[in-house]
C-alpha cells in the first residue's frame, strides 16, 4: 500500500502562503494580519498544509479550531485526527434493485455530516431513472417529488463521491489542498483550499460542492464528534464532499457511514477490499458489478450492483 504521507509531492513544499504572496506582489499588497493580530490569528496565517505538519502542530490547530467552534456554536466541538487503519482500504456497494428513493442517506448524510442547511449542501443526490431506459445519467431527473416511493415505471440511483483510485479532482488542485489518503478516501483540507473550484471542474461525477456563502447550520444540528478532514465546520468559500463518513469509520473502526445506517432496505454497503472474507468483496466477486464512467479510468471504489 503506497503511503502517502512518504511520497509527499515537492510541489507542496510551494505552500500556499507562497503562492499566494506571489499573487499578491502582482497585485501590489499581501494582507497580513494586522499589528495587533492576536497569537491565534498569526497562528493560523502561519499554518502548513495538513499533510506537512508534525504531530505538535496539528494538536496546536486542532486546539484553536476547537476554541473557534465553541465561541461559534456555543458547544464543545471534539476535531480528531485519527489517520488511516493500516491495512484498510474502503469500498462502497450499492443495490440499485433494492434501492427506493426514499432519500433518507441523504437526510442521513446531512444529519451527520455538518454541511450547510441554509444555502442547502447535499453529498448524495438520488437520481430518478425510468426502468425501460436503464442506467441512463443525461436522461435522469434530480429533482422528483412523488406521494410515494418506489414507483412502478422508475428505478434510483444515488450518486456521491465515488472515492476514485485516480481521482481527477486531486490532479488538477494548484495548491495541494485535497489529496487521497492510504485508506482510500480523497480528502480536503478546508483551512487549505482557495476556492478555485478547479476540482469541481474535474469531478466527472459532480460529487463536490462549494460554500457559496457562510454555512447555515444551527447550533443545535451541530454533531460534536468531528474529524479534520471530514465533518467539522467548514468556512465560506470551500469545497466539501463525502469523506465515506472519515469521522465514523476511523474513529470507531468497524462503525458503517451514515448512510449506510440510515437506509431503511439494506441496499447500501461497505467495508474493507483489503479483507477477501469481507461483503464487499463477495460482492464484487459474486453480483453482477458496474463502475461509474468507466471509460474515464478514474476507478472508482464506489459499486453499483443487481444483488437478485
Ligand atoms: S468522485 Fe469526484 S470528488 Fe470524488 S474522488 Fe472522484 S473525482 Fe474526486
Ligand atoms: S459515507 Fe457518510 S459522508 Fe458519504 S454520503 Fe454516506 S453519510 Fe454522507
Amino acid at each position: 500500500m503506497p503511503n502517502d504521507r512518504n511520497r509527499e509531492p515537492r510541489a507542496l513544499r510551494m505552500s500556499r502562503r507562497r503562492m499566494l504572496k506571489g499573487a499578491a506582489a502582482v497585485l501590489g499588497a499581501l494582507a497580513l494580519p494586522g499589528k495587533d493580530a492576536s497569537a491565534a490569528v498569526w497562528e493560523a496565517f502561519l499554518r502548513r498544509n495538513f499533510r506537512e505538519m508534525t504531530a505538535r502542530d496539528k494538536a496546536r490547530v486542532v486546539a484553536r479550531l476547537e476554541k473557534e467552534y465553541e465561541a461559534q456554536f456555543g458547544k464543545r466541538v471534539k476535531v480528531a485526527v485519527t489517520p488511516p487503519i493500516e491495512g484498510v482500504l474502503y469500498g462502497y456497494g450499492l443495490d440499485l434493485h433494492r434501492c427506493i428513493g426514499c432519500r433518507r442517506c441523504v437526510y442521513g448524510c446531512v444529519k451527520e455530516n455538518n454541511p450547510s442547511r441554509n444555502p442547502q449542501i447535499h453529498w448524495i443526490r438520488v437520481l430518478q431513472m425510468k426502468k425501460e431506459h436503464g442506467v441512463d445519467l443525461e436522461e435522469a431527473a434530480h429533482y422528483y417529488n412523488p406521494s410515494k416511493v418506489p414507483e412502478k415505471e422508475f428505478f434510483y440511483m444515488p450518486v456521491q463521491c465515488q472515492q476514485c483510485e485516480r481521482p481527477p479532482c486531486v490532479k488538477v488542485c494548484p495548491v495541494q489542498a485535497t489529496w487521497k489518503e492510504r485508506d482510500g478516501i480523497t480528502v480536503v483540507d478546508y483551512n487549505w483550499c482557495i476556492g478555485c473550484r478547479y476540482c469541481m471542474a474535474a469531478c466527472p461525477y459532480g460529487a463536490r460542492h462549494f460554500n457559496w456563502k457562510k454555512p447555515g447550520l444551527p447550533a443545535a444540528e451541530l454533531v460534536t464528534e468531528t474529524h479534520y478532514l471530514g465533518n467539522r465546520p467548514r468556512p465560506v468559500g470551500v469545497v466539501d464532499k463525502c469523506t465515506f463518513c472519515i469521522q465514523r469509520v476511523r474513529n470507531v473502526p468497524g462503525r458503517y457511514p451514515a448512510c449506510v445506517e440510515a437506509c431503511p432496505v439494506g441496499a447500501r454497503k461497505f467495508g474493507n477490499l483489503l479483507d477477501p472474507e469481507s461483503e464487499i468483496r463477495y460482492i464484487i466477486a459474486n453480483k453482477r458489478v458496474f463502475i461509474l464512467k468507466e471509460d474515464l479510468n478514474t476507478q472508482p471504489k464506489f459499486y453499483y450492483f443487481y444483488a437478485t
